[in-house]
């Protein structure tokens, strides 16, 4: 390999020559702590930056290997050391010259813990690998050669020394992050064993800034759990902590417009993650699986059997292998659900703000009026025990405007000024007294749908110039090919939704055809995941900078809006 001083040479050659001459630096130095990896260079200084990769070996690092040695762990110290290299980085990111020129950039992290490319421990060595970019500096379009080496020579030795290597870290603050983690995994664990479907600690700051920042609300309102569903947690660092537990079954949240609901199930559609310290969430948690359904009209639905919910339409369309490229909001909610019972899900997280409402219910009078006949919906209403007690899929659901769902709920909580109350009893009193009339002729579902969907290959992404784009969390581009996102609500970041892009590349490389369904082609891909590590993806290519993993859910759900690889289509 070529050492830091072979790279100085290449500088000190090209400096002042035209910019295409700063290629000839690609490759691996070895600097004194870590080797770099110029992987890739940008062709002028407008185009997107250069991409460099720093490998500090295991004993340089000196990790010891309790940071890593379990999954959230390592997860839990790599978010830790990329907010750390990111802070610094920020400080030292300037833009000297054209374009973007002596321009450094990391990905940047949210209030979730997330797994990315851009900081990974290996966790059989400790090696860390740091991925970034650096726009190469030029005046013009002419290399300036000494910008360039000030940054690779001084700023980001400096970054890697202060940041990565054990013995300068702070170590109470990682300890810090360390017991979080530790106590995070705990809770989830604690869940399964006590068949919690979410929970939420006490002096949990739920509401966020505003609608565009996911920072705590200040002087917000604290979470007090009602003292009937009052659990404690006896956490793995000492501490102890109390919570509302929210049992499966299926659990109401009512109360009056503004008191809070959408609030409460919005901390809970984010619990499948966890969150940094300070955030307000870190112990709020729902069940991993969980998936937030809601109405998406416009959606493509492909031969998906919502037969459960939907029948005899009037074009006598077939649903239980229904296929739209243009979805009603029924439709497309029962899709929703179908396909979120497909991914494995066991919780159903549904708030009344976005939902179709004839998909929730029909009232009695509605009933008398417009014969089942005639109404190809059989609401949520009536399938929502069923879901439950035959399927095992819980459901938690915000309804502040219906009663109906009273007379279906095992839990019912009220939120009141943005307190919590469990008003159950209650409500078994006052509901009795209130007889729902079900409709008599609604059927048990049969059998639950099928899951034999296949995906096709896609012809048009075969080959190396595989374009991949993202437009925020809200789109994803391959080739020309446009998914819509906007709905995804439990997609908290745009490196997830590129990843979804590389992931479905190789998928339909490697995964998709012969006899494998969606189902059996995502498990296949997070088992070789599991196994091989992101690299599995890439093979012998360079691995991007900037991704995150996604969940299984969200995978799949973007499967099911690619309208191109699915059949039929
Ligand atoms: P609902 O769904 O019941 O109509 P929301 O959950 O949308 O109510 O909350 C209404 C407003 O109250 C939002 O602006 C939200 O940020 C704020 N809010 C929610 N919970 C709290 C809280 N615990 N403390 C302070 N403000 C809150
Ligand atoms: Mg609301």
């Amino acid at each position: 390999m070529r050492s830091n001083r072979d790279l100085k040479n290449i500088l000190e050659r090209i400096d002042h020559k035209g910019y295409p001459a700063y290629k000839d630096t690609k490759g691996e130095y070895q600097f004194s702590n870590y080797v770099l990896d110029i992987e890739h260079v940008q062709g002028d200084p407008f185009a997107s930056p250069s991409q460099l990769r720093i490998t500090v070996n295991g004993k340089n690092a000196g990790l010891p290997s309790n940071y890593y040695d379990k999954k959230h762990k390592r997860i839990a110290a790599q978010d830790y050391l990329l907010r750390k290299i990111g802070y610094e980085i920020s400080k030292n990111s300037k833009q000297r010259g054209s374009g973007k020129s002596g321009i450094i950039h990391i990905s940047r992290c949210g209030q979730q813990i997330l797994e990315r490319t851009a900081c990974q421990i290996n966790d059989r060595n400790g090696e860390v690998t740091i991925r970034l970019e650096v726009g190469f500096p030029a005046n013009g379009r002419t290399i300036n050669a000494g910008e360039l080496e000030r940054i690779l020579f001084h700023v980001l030795p400096d970054i890697v020394n202060k940041t990565v290597l054990f013995q300068n870290m702070n170590i109470m603050e990682l300890d810090g992050v360390m017991r979080l983690a530790e106590n995070q995994y705990f809770i989830r664990n604690e869940m399964k064993i006590m068949e919690l479907t979410a929970f939420i600690a006490d002096n949990s700051v739920l509401p966020r800034k505003s609608g565009i920042s996911q920072q705590p609300l200040e002087n917000a309102v604290r979470f007090r759990s009602p003292e009937s569903m009052k659990i404690k947690m006896n956490l793995p660092d000492g501490t102890i902590i109390y919570g509302m537990g929210i049992p499966k079954g299926v659990t109401l949240i009512v109360g009056g417009g503004y008191h809070g609901k959408s609030t409460l199930l919005e901390a809970l559609q984010m619990g499948v993650y966890d969150h940094i310290a300070g955030d307000g969430r870190e112990y709020v948690f729902s069940d991993s699986s969980s998936m937030k359904i809601r109405a998406e009209d416009g959606r493509s639905i492909s031969q998906t059997d919502i037969s459960m919910f939907i029948n005899n339409l009037p074009n006598k369309m077939n649903t239980k292998c229904f296929s739209t490229q243009n979805a009603s909001g029924s439709t497309s909610q029962a899709a929703n659900v179908v396909e979120a019972v497909e991914t494995g899900c066991r919780v159903l997280l549904i708030d009344e703000d976005t939902s179709a409402t004839n998909f929730m219910i029909r009232d009695e009078l509605m009933q008398l009026v417009v014969t089942k006949d005639k109404e190809p919906i059989t609401p949520y209403i009536d399938r929502v025990r069923e879901l439950y007690e035959a399927y095992g899929v819980s459901t938690i659901l915000v309804a502040g405007s219906s009663g109906e769902y009273f007379h279906k709920a095992d839990m019912v909580i009220q939120m009141d000024e943005y307190h919590t109350y469990d008003i159950t009893e209650y409500v078994k009193e006052v509901a009795q007294r209130h007889a729902y009339c079900a409709k008599a002729d609604c059927e048990r579902i049969v059998v639950m749908p099928d899951f034999n969907r296949k995906a096709h290959v896609n012809k048009d992404w075969i080959g190396d110039r595989i374009k991949i784009k993202v437009y925020g969390k809200d789109m994803l581009s391959i080739n020309r090919d446009e998914i819509d996102t906007r709905y995804l609500e439990q997609l908290v970041d745009e490196e997830q939704l590129r990843m979804i892009g590389y992931l479905f590349v190789y998928m339909n490389h490697s995964v998709f055809g012969g006899n494998m369904t969606i189902q059996s082609s995502v498990e296949k891909l997070i088992k070789l995941l599991e196994k091989n590590g992101i690299k599995e993806i890439f093979q012998n290519q360079k691995i991007p900078c900037n991704l995150a993993m996604p969940r299984p859910q969200e995978l799949y759900m973007s499967i099911n809006r690619f309208r191109k690889i699915m059949n039929n289509i």
